[in-house]
């Protein structure tokens, strides 16, 4: 039996199918397109956080560098006040002034230890926290390097998809004016229930089968829909999608 002693499918009717192919596959491309970027922005996010860690810990040890020095030069300026405090002892004009200078030498003595044993404690710190830098710059090195390739990887594959929606963008403005010169109330049609149909506002019923709803007609149902059948007028009973069929010999549409 053949279908198209009831209805001729016409290359208007096929341009309109053929821009909600490409509408369709736009959509999907968008998908694709921000799948991409999101793995990209994933790897790149991961690296630059680890890179913050990174700074953080350089100044951490900045400030250990200049809390260190800063010590330092408090135990030079002590060991030259013993210095002169010595030397002021070893002239002292009364046991008073060698007394009091023996107490004052043996308090900066003192202050002199501490302040060595917290250079001590701080240098021992600093090492412990360059180590952790070391090893994490050495760790930014290797991911980097093993992402290069995988980063270089998606972007070539995002520019491809990229132009290939430039493409398709293109494309479809062709088709769109073209069907709007000949048939506005096709794109019309299009336009108003595009969002409400996932962009399948055409619904193929050639196999007995809604493609939009998935609904299967009963034969009675169908020899009905395709007697009355007519392009941009007629809908599908379940789910209200305009229907069409296509020629027989043309079983596949060019996928562009
Ligand atoms: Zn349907």
């Amino acid at each position: 039996m053949s279908l198209n002693i009831f209805y001729k499918y016409s290359d208007d009717e096929k341009k309109v199918i053929n821009y909600q192919r490409k509408v369709i596959k736009k959509r999907q491309l968008e998908i694709k397109i921000k799948e991409k970027e999101k793995q990209i922005k994933e790897i790149e996010n991961f690296i630059s956080e680890k890179e913050k860690e990174l700074e953080k810990l350089g100044n951490t040890l900045k400030e250990y560098q200049n809390k260190i020095r800063e010590l330092k030069e408090k135990a030079k300026y002590l060991r030259e006040k013993i210095q002169e405090l010595k030397k002021l002892q070893e002239n002292a004009s009364s046991p008073e002034e060698f007394k009091k200078l023996a107490r004052e030498i043996a308090k900066l003595e003192k202050e002199l230890l501490e302040t060595q044993e917290d250079i001590i404690d701080l240098e021992g710190a600093y090492d412990e926290e360059k180590e952790k830098y070391q090893a994490l710059f050495e760790e930014i090195k290797k991911i980097k390097e093993e992402n290069e390739v995988v980063i270089k990887f998606l972007k070539d594959e995002l520019s491809k998809l990229e132009e290939e929606y430039k493409k398709l963008e293109e494309e479809l403005e062709k088709l769109k004016s073209e069907i709007k010169e000949k048939n506005p109330h096709y794109m019309e049609i299009f336009d108003k229930y595009k969002n409400l149909y996932g962009a399948l506002v055409f619904s193929d019923v050639t196999d007995g089968v809604c493609e939009g709803c998935g609904m299967k007609y009963s034969s009675v149902e169908f020899m009905e829909i395709l007697r009355k059948l007519q392009f941009g007028k007629s809908r599908c009973p379940y789910c209200g999608r305009f229907i069409y069929i296509r020629e027989f010999e043309e079983n596949k549409f060019e996928e562009k």
